[in-house]
């Protein structure tokens, strides 16, 4: 999701890579669950969080939509976040006590939380969000630790595949595609790398970019037949 706002705004200014200390340490954020409430579509979910809750939760993707998860126009193209819900907007995973209840499959997004990714020079480093995380008192912790993941490399790759793909998806909406082109590129998202249920049993990354060419053929091919 693009924010029209200046990183000096909402940041210490910095950023930060995986080893890197940063202030984010919130107690295992004990008494709070701020940032699971009021987050309107904001947590959305990448491929790799789709596999990770429907492994841990033994479901598919259209399981987690009949509650959890809900679809969204961003920046042109429709993707999954997670759903707030009830008149405190809470999201679905959080139980009655405050915790998470997908705390080891939870999105990315959240294991990010209060750190933002800054994409630039075809990559991305992370930034504090300094008015995001209610805890005043926050101790530093590595970000790699904080983000809790393994096989961190091939994680940000994917990561940076993922939003690159996306990027040259909203630029081709942004330079005037027609609404029928528009529709083609959500429903080849959504449909080939969403929706195709992954083998949870087997690791994830081959699946994604197997998913990934299958859709960038559909849109190509597409592309071929329009005069
Ligand atoms: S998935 Fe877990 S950490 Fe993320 S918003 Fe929901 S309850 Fe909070
Ligand atoms: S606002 Fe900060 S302390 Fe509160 S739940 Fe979120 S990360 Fe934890």
């Amino acid at each position: 999701m693009k924010r029209n706002v200046s990183l000096d705004e909402i940041s210490d200014g910095r950023l930060y890579g995986p080893e890197d200390m940063v202030r984010v340490g919130c107690d295992d954020c004990r008494g709070c669950s701020a940032c699971c409430q009021n987050m309107g579509t904001s947590v959305i979910l990448d491929p790799m969080d789709i596999f990770r809750l429907t492994k841990a939760l033994d479901c598919d993707f259209q399981a987690l939509l009949s509650d959890k998860v809900e679809l969204n126009v961003v920046d042109g193209i429709i993707l999954p976040n997670l759903k707030m819900s009830g008149v405190s907007g809470r999201c679905g995973f959080l139980s009655n006590e405050g915790r998470c209840t997908v705390h080891s499959a939870r999105p990315g997004i959240c294991r990010c939380f209060p750190l933002g990714r800054y994409y630039e020079n075809g990559g991305f480093k992370y930034f504090l969000q300094i008015h995001e995380c209610r805890k005043e008192q926050r101790s530093k912790v590595k970000v790699k630790k904080w983000l809790d993941i393994r096989d961190l490399n091939t994680y940000e790759r994917y990561i940076n595949d993922w939003h690159d793909y996306l990027m040259e998806l909203e630029a081709e909406i942004e330079a005037g595609a027609t609404d029928e082109a528009i529709k083609n590129i959500s429903m080849a998202v959504l449909e080939c790398i969403y929706m195709i249920s992954y083998d949870t049993a087997e690791d994830f990354y081959p699946q994604f970019y197997q998913r990934l060419a299958l859709c960038k053929n559909r849109l190509g091919a597409i592309a071929k037949k329009q005069p």
